[in-house]
């Protein structure tokens, strides 16, 4: 069947849809929350920064509150101020020393009491903070050391590494911060390095302070986004994945429905896909065309033109086959009609009739506008019965079969000798005519046994006063034994084959030309 002629591309496409359908949720939910997890971690980012900014901020707090508390003692004696200097250390949070400056030196620490050491204004950034990688008492431990002055005189407090890396971990342990004090920057590490940190893969943010010159960047890695997905979205996740799976499920479903036989067939008769095709019967001696078969085609958008064989099986067994007929006798009618004049009187046209059509009165009325569309006597209309499917015979059938040959429609018994029940028909209804089935044609010219088969056929049909019409006549061998047998009518590719609607008229007319130019 069409349906099943299976056109690659378009099957493949068919079998992707639904994978394509059923990922489009879950892919635009993704990106939804690729989105919303990327905004939501640039503002802990920032969050993050602010609050360890607040609180080195604090810590420096205690540092400049012990430097302002010790600025007035500048250029006093060591030994005067020594415990001053060590009561801030241990009144102030944070704070691991005091230091008095006086004329660029450091001349007083809380550490050693006097002691002296140059102090080089240019080490602190902007005068006021220096991120050091460790000094003479802990070196390769960060420290920072916070620096006020009033002229000759300053104070200097440290803070020891240790509470900035608490404070570089306060949050998240994904948080990538570091602290920016001029050219000197710490990472969470504890590590003193020169220059400037490297910009964090995601949602990188910095957050200079308002009070302090330092800058607290920070960030995360790239995989924090699948990280924060995972943890913080499963629910709708979870959500995604079965919308996902309803609208691919769905969508095989639609397509499925779209593409089954019974949708495709009723989609083709209502787009009126299903045409004439005519194949000529001609009669005994002359063999001028004498008649005609209609034979189903469909004008498949995709495929072309169908053969029968790949659709009317499955016509006949869902029962399409009946509106499908109907629809044929119309179009048949329509076509032929107009050139009503180009057949002899009691042309024969015949259909091909399923058991279905018998149950059905409306196949009488279907004849009868048929019969009407022509002048009167012009055409005697066939109906080709075949054994596929039994016809029942009940009240209804017997009804029927009277109405038609009231109507003077011809019954004639397809593929006769094919079926077990040709004979039993033959009984029931009443047959006019015997289509004498291709595989006993062929017989002609084979063996003595074939051909007494074919023989007895003839000979039946002729005691049971049937007329005879001898299909499949391929060659010239078999349409002469037929003629020298009286059978009535042939029908093969010998004569024709079947023919569209248009070319079938330019025979009929050219035919007629011949008529013409013989009398
Ligand atoms: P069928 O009724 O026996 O029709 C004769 C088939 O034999 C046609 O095939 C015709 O093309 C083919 N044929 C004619 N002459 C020769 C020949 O010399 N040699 C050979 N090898 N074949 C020849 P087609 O048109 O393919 O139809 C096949 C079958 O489909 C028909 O067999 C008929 O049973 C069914 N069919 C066709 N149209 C209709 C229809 O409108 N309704 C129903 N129910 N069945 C149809
Ligand atoms: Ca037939
Ligand atoms: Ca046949």
């Amino acid at each position: 069947m069409p349906f099943s002629v299976k056109h690659r591309p378009l099957h493949r496409w068919r079998s992707i849809l639904p994978w394509l359908v059923g990922a489009l949720p879950i892919a635009c939910g993704l990106l939804v929350m690729h989105l919303q997890a990327t905004r939501e971690l640039q503002s802990r980012s920032e969050a993050s920064a602010q609050r360890v900014a607040s609180q080195i901020e604090r810590i420096l707090d205690n540092a400049s509150r012990a430097a302002r508390v010790l600025l007035p003692l500048a250029g006093q004696p060591c030994e005067d101020e020594k415990l001053a200097l060590r009561e801030q250390v241990t009144r102030r949070a944070f704070v691991r020393s005091t230091n008095l400056e006086y004329r660029g030196e450091l001349y007083c620490s809380s550490l050693f009491g006097p002691y002296s050491e140059p102090v080089n204004g240019h080490d602190y950034f902007k005068g006021v903070l220096w991120l050091m990688d460790g000094n003479s008492v802990t070196p390769g431990h960060p420290l920072l050391v916070y620096r006020i002055t009033e002229g000759d005189r300053g104070a200097i407090s440290t803070v020891d590494g240790d509470h900035l890396i608490d404070a570089l971990h306060l949050l998240d342990e994904d948080d990538h911060l570091s602290l920016q004090v001029g050219p000197h920057w710490m990472s969470q590490d504890g590590k003193v390095r020169t220059g400037t940190p490297p910009p964090a893969e995601l949602a990188a943010t910095s957050v200079t302070s308002s009070y302090y010159p330092f800058t607290i960047q920070g960030g995360y890695e790239q995989g924090k986004v699948g990280k924060l997905m995972r943890s913080e979205y499963p629910v709708l996740f979870a959500l995604m994945v079965v919308l996902g799976a309803m609208a691919a499920v769905t969508c095989y479903w639609q397509l499925r429905r779209a593409s089954s036989p019974r949708v495709e067939l009723q989609r083709a008769l209502e787009a009126g896909e299903f045409i004439p095709y005519f194949q000529p019967v001609v009669r005994q001696g002359d063999y001028r065309w004498s008649g005609v078969e209609v034979l189903m085609r469909w004008q498949h958008p995709r495929e072309g033109l169908v053969s029968p064989d790949l659709f009317i099986p499955y016509a006949e067994h869902s029962g399409q086959i009946v509106p499908m007929t109907r629809q044929l006798i119309a179009r048949t009618a329509e076509v032929l009609a107009p050139h009503a004049d180009l057949m002899d009187d009691n042309f024969h046209v015949a259909f091909n009739i399923t058991a279905d059509h018998c149950q059905d009165m409306a196949l009488l009325d279907d004849c009868r506008t048929f019969l009407a569309a022509f002048p009167e006597g012009r055409v005697l209309l066939t109906l080709e019965l075949t054994e596929r499917k039994l016809i029942n015979a009940t009240e209804a059938t017997h009804a029927l079969f009277a109405g038609l040959h009231e109507l003077g429609v011809m019954i004639a018994l397809d593929d006769f000798g094919t079926g077990q029940s040709s004979l039993a028909y033959l009984r029931q209804f009443q047959v006019d005519y015997l289509k004498i089935d291709q595989s006993f044609v062929s017989m002609i010219g084979g063996d003595a046994l074939s051909l007494h088969i074919l023989d007895s056929i003839i000979e039946l049909s002729s005691k049971l006063g049937l007329g005879i019409v001898a299909e499949g006549v391929e060659n010239e061998a078999q349409r002469d034994y037929l003629n020298r047998h009286n059978v009535d009518f042939q029908q093969g590719y010998l004569f024709a084959r079947p023919m569209s609607a248009e070319a079938f008229i330019q025979a009929l007319k050219a035919q007629d030309l011949v008529q013409v130019a013989n009398h």
